[in-house]
């Protein structure tokens, strides 16, 4: 077999750019190691029908008017605001934490004062990250972010990463930032929803093109041999393709726990997370995010945070912080040398990206390999 793109994974990454190559007039070849398309936004019906997410659950949400064009191309959308809370002293509270958090803690006094005080600092509508309220003087700004840092953060983020939030990069905890506003929504971008028919769907109508053939349940030093390309793309991760030779690179790994319920709904949000108690850190009723209230039962996902162990789960996570930083960039310096091999993708790249994220890094390097012919 003979085609001008081998791309390797057909998760976000890897679906657009095959789409885009296809679409420039392409062969393009994707293997993909799992039995399914999608990578980890994977989804499928379970058994009482609702629409889950073998990999944890995806909310779409995203700022790029451009990301959210390209997919709306393959999907119609379900309006769908992703909300979250979290159970802090017995009390579940709206995360991120925000002004109405405060009310749902504090005396009316107290929380007049500390709201007060984060207006005339920070302004209306301001996303503060944890680490940065930490280093206030101001008293009250003081209390508010220990009290913040113990009671969300601290707990959560040792069982999430086996870390504490300073051993890792600040832009970790700065994704779930302290909003100086009422908006009880997780995310704040002008583009929030959930495809429609889900996201499986949504990838099959990328990659169904005359010009894509994809081969599920392989591996790509499977089809090293057999098939020849003009180019690789490589979505995996980026140190297992140079075979460790620097050291594995940290990941962090999950394993979901489905559970059903014969109850039509099982919590008042999306997601409940528990920083302070259970091992492990949210749960999740799939059907706030996918819509199918007419149900007469319901899927909850539960996350347990453990180490990565090639062969026995997944490599989730990258593991954002200097040292692994490091160590990336002398893969990337090897990565460079090759000729006619690129790298993308939450694994290839080493990059914490959100879907919109991956989707973007795709559309950019669509544009550098065609540039580059
Ligand atoms: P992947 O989805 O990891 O796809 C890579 C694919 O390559 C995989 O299918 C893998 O099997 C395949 N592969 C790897 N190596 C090989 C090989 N050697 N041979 C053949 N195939 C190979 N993003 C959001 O925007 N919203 C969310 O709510 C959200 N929630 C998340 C929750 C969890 C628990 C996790 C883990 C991630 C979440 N994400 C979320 C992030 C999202 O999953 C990623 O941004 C996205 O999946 C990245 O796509 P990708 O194609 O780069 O990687
Ligand atoms: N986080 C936390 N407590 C929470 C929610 C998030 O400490 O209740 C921290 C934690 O370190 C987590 C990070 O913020 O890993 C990012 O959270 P997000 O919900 O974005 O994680 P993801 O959905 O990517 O797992």
């Amino acid at each position: 077999m003979r085609v001008d793109y081998l791309i390797v994974g057909a998760g976000v990454t890897g679906a657009t750019l095959a789409e885009r190559l296809a679409s420039a007039g392409k062969r393009v070849l994707v293997v993909e190691r799992r039995d399914h398309i999608g990578g980890n936004a994977y989804d499928e019906p379970d058994e009482r029908g609702v629409l889950v997410h073998r990999y944890g659950p995806h909310i779409f949400h995203t700022a790029s008017k451009k990301v959210w064009d390209y997919l709306s191309r393959f999907t119609e959308w379900r309006p769908y605001y992703h909300r979250v809370r979290a159970v802090v002293e017995g009390k579940p509270i709206p995360l991120p934490f925000s002004l109405a958090s405060l009310r749902a803690l504090f005396s009316p006094r107290l929380a007049d004062r500390l709201e007060e005080k984060l207006l005339a600092r920070y302004g209306y509508g301001a996303r503060v990250p944890i680490l940065r309220l930490k280093e206030e003087e101001d008293p009250d700004l003081r209390f508010l972010a220990d009290y913040v840092y113990r009671q969300v953060f601290e707990g959560y983020t040792l069982k999430q990463w086996g870390l504490r939030p300073e051993e890792l990069s600040p832009s970790v905890t700065a994704r779930v930032p302290v909003l100086v506003s009422y908006d009880e929504r997780y995310f704040q971008d002008p583009y929030q929803a959930m495809p429609k028919e889900g996201y499986t769907a949504l990838f099959r109508r990328m990659l169904r093109h005359p010009h894509i053939k994809v081969l599920l349940g392989a591996d790509w030093k499977e089809v090293e041999g057999e098939v020849r390309f003009r180019r690789l793309i490589f979505t995996g991760p980026i140190d297992e393709f140079f075979g460790h030779a620097h050291g594995p690179l940290p990941y962090r790994s999950l394993r979901f726990r489905l559970e059903g319920h014969p109850v039509p709904w099982f919590q008042e949000v999306g997601t409940v997370n528990y920083p302070n108690e259970h091992p492990y850190t949210r749960v999740t009723e799939f059907k706030h995010l996918t819509g199918q209230g007419y149900l007469p039962h319901t899927t909850l996902a539960y996350e347990y945070p453990e180490a990565y162990e090639p062969g026995r789960n997944e490599p989730y996570y990258p593991v954002p912080r200097e040292e692994n930083e490091a160590l990336y960039r002398r893969y990337l310096e090897e990565a460079k040398g090759l000729k006619g091999v690129y790298f993308a993708g939450r694994l290839g790249d080493y990059r914490y990206y959100n879907m919109d994220q991956a989707v973007a890094r795709a559309l950019k390097l669509f544009e550098e390999v065609v540039r580059g012919e």
